[in-house]
């Protein structure tokens, strides 16, 4: 955990700054970083959020590689198509290869390898996989970055119709997984971009410091984010919740209808800056045509499979929950992905009956499947206290001799309230 106490001069935003003080991460290369030990359980966290949503919606893990062979990208036409942002490798062989910012070329060819028949679908599969993209400006730290971690996910349908119902059920588990982590993302119309198709949105966090433009009514940010109990097989219950998030007007800069705009009553009219946390398209044939994907219909005849992508930022999200969650000390973590659920200080190490009493409370909660970050070192306590403030950990837990010998340990929360003098059983059993 290498603490940084000054903020670096080259992070320009908040979460950025935060990162690298934190010792979440570090530059290895221009938008190629490092996830130290600290970002990396953050990071776990929100990738096993994201797995546990996908797989309630019924999408199934798999694990592509990340270099991809351009020849495959020629039949889909993307090779010439994607341009500068794609990393282009050749092997020994001279092979000509590229480090994968996307996967739908791949999907494809392992989806037509082995399903044939309409019995077998719908289909629907992700990974998650870092990605290169050589963006122009990569900044912000891991919030675009070229090495980027991205869960990627693939539907297979019939037909138009039953890709509308696998769409809806990733807006559903997408509005679950951003909800879990502690954001209010909101489904907007969003363009779609070199992946082409006609239905698309992209799932905004609202921050002053986002780099897209957006436009939506207020209300949204009250919605109840779908229940778990969701009947995913339901397509008509699906169906609601998708009608009602997209009942009222949101949409990017690319999509923004000024008039349409005009009639949310302006005190709902919300016109602020965003950072896209996760994007999903629904684009029919356009790869299954060119990469010919078929399968046998219920008529006997073949016909190319109806194809969606969804995609989540998991790196890009560390940081956009950093954003949402700060204050002037440094991060405020939701409990479901904060790196570790308590922060044990010990205010006299060395100290026979504080050390005794922080290894027994250690022993006691990790027993019980709870994370805790123990400072043991021989800092001072102002500074122990800075860095448990700057690493945003959900509660602090203060053990020295002078509360021992009353009988007490200090208990606080980082998202607000006062240091409390408790026993350590009740400290025991608020954090269980
Ligand atoms: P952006 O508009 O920010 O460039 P994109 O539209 O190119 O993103 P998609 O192709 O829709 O990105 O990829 C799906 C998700 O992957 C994005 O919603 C975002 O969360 C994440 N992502 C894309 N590019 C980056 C990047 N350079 N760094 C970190 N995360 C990224
Ligand atoms: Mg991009
Ligand atoms: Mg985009
Ligand atoms: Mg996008």
């Amino acid at each position: 955990m290498p603490i940084l106490r000054e903020a670096p001069k080259e992070a320009e935003i908040v979460s950025h700054r935060l990162m690298l003080r934190a010792g979440m991460i570090r530059q290895e290369a221009a938008g190629i970083y490092a996830w130290l030990p600290l970002g990396l359980r953050v990071l776990n966290n929100i990738t096993r959020i994201i797995r546990e949503e996908q797989e309630r919606a019924g999408s199934v893990e798999l694990l592509m590689p990340t270099i991809q062979l351009a020849d495959l990208w020629r039949e889909s036409g993307r090779y010439d198509a994607y341009g500068k942002e794609m990393l282009r490798i050749r092997d020994r062989h001279d092979r000509e290869m590229l480090y994968g910012p996307t996967n739908e070329e791949m999907v494809t060819e392992i989806f037509r390898s082995s399903v044939r028949s309409y019995k077998d679908l719908p289909k629907n599969l992700y990974h998650i996989q870092w990605k290169f993209r050589d963006e122009v400006r990569p900044r912000f730290g891991v919030m675009r970055s070229r090495e980027f971690l991205m869960k990627d996910g693939y539907s297979f349908d019939l037909d138009a119709a039953g890709a509308r119902v696998s769409y809806n059920r990733m807006v559903v588990a997408y509005l679950r997984t951003f909800a879990r982590l502690g954001l209010k993302a909101i489904p907007m119309a969003a363009d779609t971009g070199p992946i082409g198709g006609d239905l698309s949105h992209e799932f905004i966090i609202l921050a002053k410091t986002g780099e897209s433009e957006v436009f939506c009514h207020s209300d949204y940010l009250e919605f109840a984010t779908p229940e778990a109990t969701v009947n995913f097989d339901d397509a008509a219950e699906l169906q609601g919740l998708v009608d009602r998030w997209t009942s009222l007007y949101a949409a990017t800069e690319e999509k923004h209808d000024e008039a349409a705009f005009a009639a949310v009553p302006e005190d709902k009219r919300l016109s602020a800056r965003g950072i896209e946390v996760g994007h999903i398209f629904y684009f029919g044939t356009k790869y299954s045509e060119s990469m010919k994907a078929y399968v046998t219909g219920p008529d006997g005849k073949d016909v190319p499979v109806h194809m969606g992508s969804y995609g989540i930022g998991p790196s890009r999200l560390a940081a956009a929950i950093i954003e949402a969650g700060h204050d002037d000390a440094g991060i405020i973590w939701p409990d479901a992905v904060a790196p570790f659920k308590v922060g044990l200080v010990n205010l006299k190490p060395g100290d026979q009956a504080t050390d005794a009493a922080c290894d027994d409370i250690y022993a006691k909660l990790t027993s019980q499947g709870i994370d805790v970050l123990y400072d043991d070192t021989d800092d001072r306590a102002g500074a122990k206290f800075a860095t448990m403030d700057l690493i945003g950990l959900p509660w602090r837990l203060v053990v020295g001799p002078k509360g021992l010998a009353a009988g007490t340990v200090e208990l606080k929360r980082r998202d607000g309230g006062a240091a409390e003098a408790v026993s350590i059983d009740s400290a025991l059993a608020r954090l269980i």
